[in-house]
Order: C-alpha cells, then sequence, then structure tokens
C-alpha cells in the first residue's frame, strides 16, 4: 500500500493503519468511515459546538467531504461559508411550521436527507459568492461549476 487510508486535508496528518484512523472522526459518507480532516483540524474549524453541526452539513454537500466555497474554494473559515439554494427556491424552502429555514434547521434538514437530494438542492458558496449570486448573477452561472475531486475521494 503506497497510499494513506486517510490524510487530513488542513494539516496533511496520515492515517496509514485502523489504530491512525482513530485521528480522524467517524463520518459514513467518506472513505473508510472517517473524516478527511483530522479531529484537531476539526476541532479549529469549529470553535462552537453550533459549528459542528453546521460543518456536517458543508461536508455532506462537498463531493469530498471537504468543506468550501464552490466558485472561489474557500474554505478557511466556517463562519464565512454558507449554504445556498440552488435553484434559488429559498422562499419555498419552508418547515412544517411555514417558516423559512435558517441557521441550524437547514443543517438538520440537510443531514436527514439522502445525499444525492442534498447535493441536487444545495450548494456551500462563501459569503462573498452568496451574496454575489443574489445581485445580479444568475445562479446558472454557478451551478455548472462542478466541485472537482483530485483524488477521487468520495
Ligand atoms: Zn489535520
Ligand atoms: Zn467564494
Amino acid at each position: 500500500m503506497n497510499e494513506p487510508l486517510r490524510k487530513c486535508r488542513i494539516c496533511g496528518l496520515e492515517a496509514w493503519t485502523e489504530k491512525e484512523l482513530e485521528y480522524f472522526s467517524k463520518f459514513k459518507e467518506s472513505k473508510y468511515g472517517r473524516d478527511t480532516l483530522c479531529k484537531k483540524c476539526k476541532n479549529q474549524l469549529c470553535k462552537k459546538s453550533e459549528d459542528k453541526i453546521k460543518l456536517k452539513a458543508l461536508q455532506k454537500l462537498s463531493r469530498d467531504g471537504f468543506p468550501r466555497c464552490l466558485v472561489c474554494g474557500f474554505s478557511d473559515d466556517i463562519r464565512f461559508l454558507q449554504i445556498d439554494h440552488i435553484k434559488n427556491d429559498g422562499n419555498k424552502d419552508l418547515t412544517s411550521g411555514g417558516k423559512r429555514y435558517k441557521g441550524k434547521d437547514i443543517y438538520r434538514k440537510i443531514l436527514n436527507m439522502p445525499i444525492e437530494e442534498a447535493r441536487s438542492k444545495y450548494q456551500v458558496l462563501c459569503a462573498f459568492h452568496n451574496w454575489a449570486k443574489r445581485f445580479g448573477k444568475t445562479g446558472a452561472e454557478y451551478k455548472v461549476i462542478v466541485l472537482e475531486s483530485p483524488e477521487g475521494d468520495d
């Protein structure tokens, strides 16, 4: 074997054995059921506990489990990453109580959804590109950009 089982996308920490996989938290959509980020980097990304559910939702929407803006690739701080309704139908995306989803509710919804459905409805954009899309730029322009997965990592 000349490739590690998992390699942290931020610090480069590698896991070559089952035991070393312990440095990576469980993530069922990812290879070997482990995250693409090591626990330490993940904790740094999620400074508050409510960030954890957001990070999970962002990871679910990102093809290789690495949360970043679909347009520019920004990934440094999840506070600046936002969930975007691909078809701009956020107003129709209502809770059973008739309210618009926001914050934690939408992250929960995404986490409870089948992955294909979630990815067909939502995408991850940085705050800048999310606003850029709302002001003038059409959603279609960004919709065609497909996240690359350099390591073929699913
Ligand atoms: Zn790391
Ligand atoms: Zn961006």
